[in-house]
């Protein structure tokens, strides 16, 4: 279903009216983790500013330690929720467990994120490919593209068509940086499917100053968007300090993503 020979022209997503794949490049942020509502409703605000249509926030956190800042879960969506509606805008946050899923279709989150460490969780993927929610997947940081666009067969074999992948950089030999994006699977993977193909260049570099260049690469090598991390004030971020832009980041990056997107 998702391959580009089942269906051969790219296929545009609707996000609340906003068009995600086809001639655009949306830009989604926001914080890493929803921390407080002060902070939550400085970020939207700031999104919106930046000009970027839709808002990123985690409420249920995949960490590495099981001692670190595991998100608010519910309460956190909730203020997720709150926030972006001040601003009009529409969410996308992680789901980690079938048992929230409820909870996500009674706020109506807008699109539904399955994170890189879920991306072969089966039984995750069959759930929400059984609503007609929007799913941003995660490459796996160990995941091949085939295994990756079996991942999306998942969902789409369940129903769910509305599938968004997001390229988050890989695990390699190096260790200068978090992970490295590869900017090949871009345009491999919008030969293989017909659906968008958006980057995360936040988790792919790991450090704020970074993120500009990862961006405008992954946006010069076609990506239909752009998942970013930024933050009311990085250094204060209760979780993934060192990549949060800060709005004044974002809103220059924004510029300079226009002149690129306009000149492919
Ligand atoms: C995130 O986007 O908040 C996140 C945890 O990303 P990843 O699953 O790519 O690590
Ligand atoms: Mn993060």
């Amino acid at each position: 279903i998702v391959a580009r020979d089942h269906h051969p022209d790219d296929t545009v997503i609707d996000v609340k009216g906003i068009p995600v794949g086809g001639r655009t490049v949306q830009v989604i942020a926001g914080p890493c983790s929803v921390e407080t509502s002060e902070q939550m409703n400085t970020a939207a605000r700031m999104v919106r500013e930046s000009g970027c249509r839709l808002m990123r926030g985690g409420a249920y956190k995949p960490r590495t330690s099981p001692y670190s800042f595991q998100g608010h879960g519910e309460r956190g969506l909730e203020l997720l929720r709150e926030s972006a509606d001040t601003q009009q805008l529409p969410v996308v946050t992680e789901l980690m467990d079938v048992r929230t899923l409820d909870k996500f279709l009674e706020l109506g989150v807008e699109v539904i994120q399955i994170g890189t460490r879920n991306m072969q969780n089966f039984d995750l993927l069959k759930e929400v490919g059984r609503i007609n929610v929007p799913v941003i997947l995660k490459r796996g940081f160990a995941s091949t593209i085939s295994e990756w666009l079996m991942s999306a067969e998942y969902i789409a074999a369940g129903g769910n068509h509305n599938i968004i992948f997001c390229e988050r950089g890989v695990r390699t030999f190096e260790t200068a940086y978090r992970n490295m994006l590869d900017v090949t699977a871009i345009p491999f993977l919008k030969k293989e499917t017909h659906l968008p193909v958006i980057v995360d260049p936040s988790h792919a570099g790991g450090k704020a100053w970074l993120v500009p260049a990862l961006s405008k690469a992954a946006v010069a090598a076609g990506a239909d968007g752009l998942l970013v991390e930024m933050h009311p004030t990085p250094c204060d971020a209760w979780c993934d300090a060192d990549q949060a832009l800060t709005p004044d980041e974002l809103k220059t990056l924004m510029g300079e993503l226009g002149a690129i997107a306009r000149a492919i």
